[in-house]
Formats: structure tokens, C-alpha cells, sequence
């Protein structure tokens, strides 16, 4: 365990995680490093339960029609509805971005003030302040549960919070690397650590990675 009570093997996790990032982070349109925090909040606002290939297909486009909160106050709901229909949700989405832009001319850059807003949760205000201002924040999403769970096994607890908490330790200090890490961990559970038939053979992990450490102990060969 290291002081703050993630388990050693975090270390050589973040290194072999952010050595993999050099060369294999998708690019999308929110990847950009001059984003603002409107643009990333509306991003991570469509990205909750959708995929994101889906949601590229709508975000350029919403962005030309709407490029700041007050373009959103001037539509109607069902503009915004329209617009937001490719990808489902769409009066929901478009009921919660035309309340917020009735109450703010910018979004607010405080966590806790981020979490007041109508339908946006931890995930939505971490990742918005860390991928647009490289705030040091956890961003924890199934995909990141998994990879964790499978890597760290019994050592990442249950609930929400104690994991957000653990995501936290786990971040590199610096709060640009972190956002590194963060993208880096949604990406290596999409596409290495994927929920079906995760591509061991190919994983960096797999040395100190719990689960797969058991499968092969149990005798189970996964792909290797
Ligand atoms: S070794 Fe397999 S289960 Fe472990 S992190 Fe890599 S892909 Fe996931």
C-alpha cells in the first residue's frame, strides 16, 4: 500500500498507463487542448450514456449553432431538442442545457458549484474541469470501474465515493498529467480493457494486473 492507501502496484499502473497514452488516445473533437469549459461541459453532458462515437456525429454541429450559453437561451426547447435527437435524451438534454443557460452567462468552474446544475453528476463536473482547465479530479465511468476492479481486484472498495476517493489518490500530482491519466484510463477500458474478451495478450498489466493474475492462476488461459 502506498501512504494514501492505494494499493504499490499503482505505480507502475500510472506509468505503463501514461507510456501507452504517448501513442494511443483517440482523438475527437472535445480532445482539444484550447477547449473551454462550456464546449467540454457539453461534451461530457452528450457522453453520459452515449457512445462516443455517436456523439461526435452531433457535437460539431451543436456547437456551430449554439457556440456559447447565451445561443442556448436564445433557442427554443424543441430546437434544442431537435438538434440533440441523433442521440437520444434529447428533451431531457435540452430541457436541463436551456435551464442552465436561463441562469448563467458562463458555467461555473467550481466543482461543488458545477454539481448544483440540473442532471449533472460527479462524472460530468469532474471530467468538464479536469479535460478543460486540467483540474487534478477523478473521473470514474463503468469503463474506469472495470479497469480498475480488474487490476486492483479486491483492493478498490464498493461505493461511489470510496472510489471516487481511490481515483483521486491514484492521480499523478500534476494537474496536466492528470488529465493525461484521466483520458488515458476512459481510453485503455475502451479499447484494451473492454467489458468483453479484454485484449490481454496485448496489456501492459498484466504482471500485476489482479485479475488477470487469478484467471491464470485458476488455469483459465485467456488469449495469451
Ligand atoms: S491484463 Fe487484461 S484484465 Fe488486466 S488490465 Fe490488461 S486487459 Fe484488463
Amino acid at each position: 500500500m502506498t501512504p494514501n492507501g492505494v494499493p504499490a502496484t499503482i505505480e507502475p499502473f500510472r506509468k505503463d498507463l501514461l507510456e501507452w497514452a504517448e501513442s494511443n488516445l483517440r482523438n475527437f473533437p472535445w480532445r482539444d487542448d484550447s477547449i473551454s469549459v462550456y464546449e467540454m461541459f457539453v461534451a461530457e453532458f452528450f457522453l453520459t450514456q452515449t457512445p462516443a462515437e455517436n456523439t461526435a456525429d452531433v457535437y460539431p454541429e451543436f456547437l456551430d449553432r449554439y457556440p456559447a450559453l447565451e445561443h442556448v437561451r436564445e433557442a427554443s426547447q424543441a430546437e434544442l431538442a431537435e438538434m440533440i435527437e441523433p442521440i437520444g435524451f434529447q428533451h431531457m438534454r435540452a430541457d436541463a442545457l436551456a435551464e442552465i443557460a436561463s441562469e448563467y452567462d458562463e458555467l461555473p468552474t467550481d466543482v461543488e458549484e458545477l454539481l448544483q446544475l440540473p442532471r449533472v453528476g460527479p462524472y460530468v463536473a469532474n471530467a468538464t474541469l479536469c479535460f478543460a482547465l486540467d483540474r487534478r479530479l477523478p473521473v470514474v465511468d463503468r469503463n474506469v470501474n472495470r479497469v480498475y476492479s480488474r487490476v486492483f481486484g479486491d483492493e478498490y472498495p464498493d461505493g461511489d465515493a470510496d472510489r471516487r476517493e481511490f481515483a483521486l489518490e491514484s492521480l499523478p500530482e500534476d494537474g496536466a498529467i492528470a488529465r493525461t491519466y484521466n483520458l488515458a484510463l476512459l481510453d485503455f477500458g475502451a479499447m484494451v480493457c473492454t467489458k468483453q474478451a479484454p485484449r490481454c495478450s496485448e496489456c501492459f498489466a498484466r504482471e500485476y494486473c489482479s485479475y488477470y493474475q487469478s484467471v491464470v492462476a485458476d488455469g483459465e488461459n485467456l488469449d495469451a
